[in-house]
Order: structure tokens, then C-alpha cells, then sequence
């Protein structure tokens, strides 16, 4: 039922839950797919070059290191773990991805690394379950 799982994480507290829960599934299921994506915000044009090309730079490398730390906690599942850094407003990229790779579940934090601790549910977390072509698993 779940076997294309893609997970979102942003390098929060939350997203690392999220992560073990969507680690979990794919052993329950038996994933086929199981997707770890991060987005960056496009940047800006009017930067110029060469700032752009080293803040791109520098953001790729923050996002590697984001999913390097969610692939250690997935841990052993039945399929390889596939992970894509993507540009663009986070929950429009991941909601993308999600139709990209037919994913049947995304898989996400309730919260990320925002400073609104009051809030309920994140902006993105929000975005996504409004608009998802699939079933949203929000971790709290
Ligand atoms: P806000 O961003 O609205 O200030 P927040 O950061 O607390 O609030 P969200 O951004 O909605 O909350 O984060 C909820 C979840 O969405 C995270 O736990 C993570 O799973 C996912 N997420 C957030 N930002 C990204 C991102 N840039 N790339 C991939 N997944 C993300
Ligand atoms: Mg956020």
C-alpha cells in the first residue's frame, strides 16, 4: 500500500522522528522506494556571480550533510536509500517530488526548524497536506 515512501527533512528535531517513522514503514511494508529529499530556497539573481555560485555551493553542502544525518537514522530497510537535494519553495519541491516519483505516502515533521514553537503546524507541513497528489503521514 505504501511501498514508494518519500520523507522530507529539513536537519530539525522533528524531521529526525519523522524520519524514524518513515523507517519503520518501509521494514512493515516492505518498501520498494523510500525517497529522503531536502529543498533550498531558490536564490536570489540579483546576488551576481560569483556570490551565487558560492551560495548555491553552500547550500548544497548544508543539504547533503541534512540527508546524510537521515540516512543514518533510517537505519537497514528492504530497498536502497535514494536522496535528492531539490531547489525551490520547500513544500512546492517536495509536493513535485512526490508526483515525480508516484509516491504513495510523504512523510514529514509537523514542525521544523521555524521559531513559531506555538504554532501547531509548520508552513510547509501545511502547504503539503493542502496539495499532496498522495497520503501525508505528518510525525509529531
Ligand atoms: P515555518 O517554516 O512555517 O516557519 P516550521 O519550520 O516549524 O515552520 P515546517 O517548515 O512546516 O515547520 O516543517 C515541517 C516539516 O516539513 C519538517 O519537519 C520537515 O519534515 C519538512 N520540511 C520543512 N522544510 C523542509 C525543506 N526545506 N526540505 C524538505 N523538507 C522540509
Ligand atoms: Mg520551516
Amino acid at each position: 500500500m505504501f511501498e514508494r515512501i518519500l520523507l522530507a527533512v529539513d536537519g530539525s528535531e522533528h524531521a529526525l522522528h519523522a524520519t524514524r517513522k518513515a523507517a519503520e514503514m518501509a521494514r512493515l511494508v516492505q518498501a520498494q522506494d523510500f525517497c529522503v529529499v531536502v529543498a533550498y530556497d531558490p536564490i536570489p539573481l540579483y546576488l551576481g556571480e560569483p556570490n551565487m555560485q558560492l551560495v548555491v555551493a553552500n547550500r548544497r553542502d548544508e543539504a547533503e550533510e541534512i540527508l546524510n544525518a537521515a540516512s543514518k537514522e533510517v537505519g537497514e530497510i528492504p530497498c536502497t536509500i535514494r536522496t535528492e537535494v531539490l531547489e525551490g519553495d520547500p513544500a512546492s519541491a517536495i509536493i513535485e517530488a512526490a508526483k515525480k516519483h508516484g509516491s504513495d505516502i510523504i512523510v514529514m515533521g509537523s514542525r521544523g526548524l521555524g521559531r513559531l514553537a506555538g504554532l501547531l503546524l509548520g508552513s510547509t507541513s501545511q502547504k503539503v497536506v493542502a496539495h499532496a497528489p498522495c497520503p501525508v503521514l505528518i510525525v509529531r
